[in-house]
C-alpha cells in the first residue's frame, strides 16, 4: 500500500504516464481499477472515498494508492483521528473526546 499526498485525479494521471514507481521493485505501475468505496468520517462530514489500484508489471504485485487524509482500513481520518490524539494529550477524558468527535456525524 503506497500513501499518495494529491487528489485522485493527479493520481490517475501520474499513473497513466507511467510516473509511480512501485515501493517493492522500483517498477513503472499502471491502473489496475479502483479499490473498495468506503465512508471516511472527516471533520465535515462523511466523505466516500475510493481509492486507486496500481499493479506492478515487473513483480507483478497490486497497491492501493490511498489518499493521505485517510487511514488505511480506518473509518476516521487523519485530521480526526488527530484531534482526538491532541484532545487526549491536552488531558480530555475518552467521553469528552467521544463527545468532540460524535459532533461529527457517525458513519
Ligand atoms: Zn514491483
Amino acid at each position: 500500500m503506497l500513501v499518495v499526498t494529491d487528489g485522485q485525479e493527479r493520481v490517475g494521471a501520474e499513473l497513466a504516464a507511467g510516473r509511480a514507481a512501485c515501493p517493492g521493485c522500483g517498477g513503472r505501475l499502471r491502473p489496475w481499477g479502483f479499490g473498495p468505496r468506503r465512508v471516511v468520517r472527516t471533520s465535515s462530514g462523511l466523505e466516500h472515498v475510493r481509492a486507486r489500484r496500481a499493479v506492478c508489471p515487473a513483480c507483478g504485485v497490486t497497491h492501493l494508492l490511498e489518499p493521505a487524509s485517510t487511514l488505511p482500513r480506518m473509518r476516521d481520518s487523519a485530521e480526526v483521528v488527530g484531534a482526538a490524539w491532541q484532545a487526549k494529550v491536552d488531558g480530555a477524558g475518552y467521553r469528552s473526546i467521544a463527545a468532540l468527535t460524535a459532533g461529527r456525524s457517525r458513519p
